[in-house]
């Protein structure tokens, strides 16, 4: 087995939980025996002979044993710390690290995902030992079968049930790392027997159901710098050729695997929509709540907020058509069709035309959802995407009614939540107002912190009500 020895010192953030090892900490590669007796030690090796994919052992400048490791030569993240101890890769060790992720899922208490009917991300990369490997499973029905069997509105899970018999479920798949993109054969294999020919069993004893299908969805820039290609598509079981339809907090979701970001539904936030939604109230007395969805999506919070309040007027901005259609759909198949509106438009754009446009306070919004992409990638980035947050939490803040609830999020791990916050505090000092904190969130628990890998830690949920 190969050995990185890292330089003095570099361990101290691997101790403390972080995975991952950079190219420019390690002092030497070894190959060979760590003595033979009578022989030659080990002999010292380039990073170049390293073999993409390779597992290899981390060790301290003073040999301590720091973890196994998967090798990426061509990465400035030279090595992903897959186990503590000196463990093997094959089948069974994919097998047993997805049955833990899956077990920690059903052991988050109220917190727990219900995974019989509750769609959930099953294994989150470093933060569940398995460094660059994304597995989320949605639980639903294809939404045509939907269309020619159920008419109810709002629909519900148990009409569907009765109508379609259990839901069927799918995994999209993100293979992130060259050593978890090598291993491909192994994992699909291990998933196969965890979920399907085992039928994994949670703790009412109930297994759950086959899954139908699996569709990878590799595309995140993150490959390009591990020298991988981006690519997606069926790569087991079959998928229907339209969409399919989830139920989230009890509210219908059509969602598209093939052809959706990401993985086709943010899932990390779940319970902060369900959250966020208990805050439709009007601010003012009037009748009419105004609520801005900005940065939409397919409508997760906007659907959530038009359905807990019939008093709520939603209006969902969003640059991109396609997602707004599918706010459409979703509007329809919850019985809101006439309650949820849909712009496209740069938010950037709508809120500092609103600014202009809306200028009696009676028309303020009660309710205003920020929740844009990720604008810092980086810490690089930082400053220029601060200067982006600021702005769209600052004229959001403007036009709120004095009352109103701002839900403002950034999944920007680059940014962390002190940052986050001060600069919510700068954006309320330039509008002028006062916020009061109500809330602050994370992501939801299937989406796990591992403590000492910040990375991790990377969606911020702030509630305030401006006064
Ligand atoms: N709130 C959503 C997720 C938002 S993802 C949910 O709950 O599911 C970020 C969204 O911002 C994407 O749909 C993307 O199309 C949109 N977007 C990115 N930049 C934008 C911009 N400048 N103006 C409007 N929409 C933008």
């Amino acid at each position: 087995m190969k050995r990185i020895i890292l330089k003095p010192g570099e361990e101290k953030r691997i101790l403390q939980g972080h995975p991952w090892v950079y190219d420019n900490e390690v002092e030497v590669i070894l190959d060979g025996p760590a003595s033979k007796p009578g022989g030659a030690g080990p002999v010292k090796i380039e990073v170049k002979d390293l073999i993409p994919g390779e597992a290899v052992d981390v060790e301290s400048s003073r040999k301590a044993y720091l973890g196994r490791a998967f090798v990426n030569p061509n990465s400035k993240i030279i090595a992903r710390i897959y186990s503590p101890s000196k463990e093997g890769v094959d089948k069974g060790f994919f097998k047993h690290r997805i049955r833990d992720a899956i077990e920690r899922r059903t052991l988050a208490g109220g917190m727990a995902p219900d995974l019989h009917r509750d769609s959930a991300r099953l294994v989150f990369a470093e933060a569940d030992f398995l460094p660059g490997l994304i597995i989320d499973r949605f639980v639903g029905w294809p939404l045509k079968d939907i269309q020619n069997a159920v008419t109810l509105r709002p629909l519900t899970f148990e009409a569907v049930e009765a109508a379609l018999g259990p839901p069927q479920s799918w995994l999209a798949i993100q293979f992130l790392s060259f050593g978890m993109d090598s291993r491909r054969e192994e994992i699909l294999a291990a998933l196969e027997e965890v979920l399907e020919q085992d039928g994994f069993i949670i703790p009412d004893d109930v297994p759950l159901g086959k899954c139908a299908g699996i569709v990878e969805k590799s595309t995140a820039k993150v490959r390009e710098l591990e020298g991988l290609p981006l690519q997606e598509g069926l790569i087991r079981g079959s998928f229907p050729v339209e969409e399919i339809v989830i139920f989230e907090n009890d509210l219908p979701f059509m969602l598209n695997l093939i052809d959706g970001q990401k993985t086709g539904h943010f899932l990390d936030q779940r319970d902060n929509r369900r959250v966020a939604a208990a805050y439709v109230q009007s601010a003012n007395g009037s009748p009419d709540i105004r609520v801005l969805d900005a940065f939409s999506y397919t409508g997760g919070f906007g659907i959530h907020a038009a359905a807990a309040n019939p008093g709520a007027q939603v209006t969902c901005v969003d640059a991109s058509a396609e997602a707004l259609e599918t706010v459409r759909i979703n509007a329809e198949l919850n019985g809101l069709g006439d309650r949820v509106s849909t712009v496209e438009a740069d938010v950037f754009e709508y809120l500092r035309d609103a600014e202009r446009r809306i200028k009696d306070p009676q028309e303020y919004y009660d309710l205003i959802i920020l929740d844009p992409p990720a604008f810092a990638k980086t810490r690089s980035a930082l400053e220029g995407a601060l200067r982006g947050y600021k702005e769209i939490n600052l004229r959001a803040i403007n036009m709120l009614k004095p009352g109103g609830v701002l839900v403002t999020c950034s999944c920007s791990h680059a940014l962390d939540e002190t940052r986050f916050r001060y600069m919510i505090t700068e954006a309320a000092a330039d509008a002028g107002r006062r916020l009061i904190m109500l809330d602050f969130r994370r992501q939801a628990a299937d989406h796990p912190v591992l403590v000492g890998y910040d990375e991790s830690l990377y969606l911020k949920c702030g509630i305030y009500r401006v006064v």
